[in-house]
């Protein structure tokens, strides 16, 4: 894949890029190394300073970067400018907050017979962010801000379709105040990322992606020993009780399966719905859907833009149509809109047997597929059916129901009437086939951390 900016709007080629040679990508991974040999050896006060003073940069970009966002991979404007405020406000929030989450932790010092014993959690170097176009900033923001903030520094080689998000996400914190090198961008194919997770000044890895990306990272990581975190891909169930508020309900699933054009990891994907209200919950989701403005993303009052990329439209007609053509029925949309640009109608799929790929696979577009189930047995298998394990909601006000979906659905989030959804105030990751480890929170900050054990006689 070149390295280049199209519009998913009109499929023009607005901007292409060089990659960097392999020269460049030498330099850039020294000058991370010699500024990490400082940046360990600042305070959280300095930390923070810098922080706040990215934060405030990008607030004072956010028009014309939510612009950039929109047209390199297509989400509405107003999206960009939400996916921005949630950037600063992370930020801010771990300039806060790193201290209290990495201050010293004191241990039974009596039990182990030191006069003191704690647990200290240090930096450990470069890490490797290996990151999706889908939020092209969020996905990078909640990497870099804990890991600044913990005095490691951070590469990134983000996604080939959004160069200029990467290379503005590159400039921001040097033009903040912290030292070159503390965060910069490799313009790079996945095709070099061995070399540069193999270089010994690499310490280690995170990555959010497809499930072939992160098999590959995580088995060159595996080989030279080093940590990875990995944000996969995900199916999440969106199940639906009968004591549940439908209108609230149906309202939050629609905007759960359109947010960012369909094309977030930790979106709704699978509706279950128990019978009893399958009915009411069908006619007016597929309204809902139905009802949505699809169009030119930068305008105002679009819900839906395009897809962001060419291939991405025909991976998710590639699951829709043989299951249409097998005998699922689409209740709206189903097939692409004719015209310039990657477009793909808000869809709903109904009559979907095991033997269809769209059962178990993830589709990456405004496609929500929709069954009816007898009980909460079968809600749960169904749910729990797919080999991803992201997020998983439910809706139901019976308190019995609720601490049964909470215990037995197979994800690293479980969230009742609501939608899931990312907080720099809580952890957030995945289990199964959607990955591994945590980001956010004091969970993820402490993942690229040394948690040394200190013992004084
Ligand atoms: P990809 O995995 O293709 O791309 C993600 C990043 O990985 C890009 O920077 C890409 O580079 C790079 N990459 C791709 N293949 C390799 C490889 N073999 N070795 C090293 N790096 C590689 O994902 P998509 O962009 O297609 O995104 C869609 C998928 O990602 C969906 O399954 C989705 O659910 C999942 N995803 C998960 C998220 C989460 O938070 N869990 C969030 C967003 C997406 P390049 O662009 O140069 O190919």
């Amino acid at each position: 894949m070149s390295i280049a900016t199209i519009n998913p709007t009109t499929g023009e080629l607005v901007r292409k890029f060089d990659e960097m040679s392999a020269d460049e990508v030498e330099r850039r991974i020294a000058l991370a190394h010699d500024a990490y040999l400082r940046h360990r050896l600042t305070g959280f006060d300095e930390r923070a300073r810098l922080m706040r003073a990215a934060a405030d940069l990008m607030d004072s970009d956010a028009d014309e970067l939510s612009k950039t966002m929109t047209v390199e991979m297509g989400k509405t404007r107003e999206s960009a400018r939400g996916e921005i405020a949630k950037c600063t406000r992370t930020m801010r929030y771990y300039a806060d907050n790193a201290g209290k989450f990495l201050a010293d932790a004191p241990r039974d010092s009596a039990a182990v017979k030191a006069q003191d014993a704690y647990v200290k959690y240090l930096p450990i170097g470069p890490v490797l962010a290996v990151m999706p176009w889908n939020f092209p900033l969020w996905q990078v923001v909640r990497f870099a801000a804990p890991a600044l903030m913990a005095g490691n520094v951070g590469l990134l080689k983000h996604a080939s379709n959004v160069p200029q998000c990467a290379q503005y996400l590159g400039e921001v914190f040097t033009r903040a105040g912290f030292e070159e090198g503390c965060f910069q961008t490799l313009l790079i194919g996945a095709r070099h990322v061995e070399a540069v997770l193999r270089d010994p000044r690499v310490q280690a890895a995170t990555l959010t992606g497809s499930e072939p990306a992160g098999r590959s990272v995580a088995s060159i990581a595996g080989d030279e020993i080093k940590h990875t975190v990995l944000e996969l891909g995900g199916s999440d169930p969106f199940v639906v009780m009968p004591s549940a508020d439908i209108d609230r309900a149906v309202k939050t699933a629609v905007f759960a399966r359109t947010q960012n054009n369909g094309q977030s990891c930790i979106g709704a994907k699978r509706f279950i719905v128990h019978a009893d209200v399958y009915e009411e919950f069908s006619a007016k989701f597929v309204a809902g859907m139905d009802a949505l403005r699809v169009g030119d993303p930068m305008e105002d009052g679009v819900d839906v833009g395009p897809l962001a990329t060419e291939q991405g439209r025909k991976d998710v007609e590639a699951l829709v149509d043989p299951a249409l053509a097998a005998g699922a029925k689409a209740l709206c949309g189903g097939k692409r809109l004719d015209g310039a640009g990657w477009f793909y109608p808000p869809t709903v799929i109904t009559d979907i047997t095991e033997d269809m790929d769209i059962y178990r696979q993830e589709v990456f577009g405004p496609v929500a597929s929709l069954y009816k189930v007898a009980d909460i047995d079968e809600a749960v298998s169904l749910a729990n059916v797919v080999d991803f394990g992201l997020g998983a909601v439910a809706w139901t006000e019976d308190a019995d129901e609720r601490a049964r979906f909470i215990r037995d659905l197979e994800a690293g989030a479980v969230t009742i009437n609501g939608m899931t959804t990312s907080y720099p105030e809580l952890p957030f990751g995945g289990v199964k086939r959607s990955g591994y480890g945590r980001e956010l929170h004091a969970e993820g900050i402490r993942e690229f951390c040394n948690a040394k054990t200190v013992w004084v006689g």
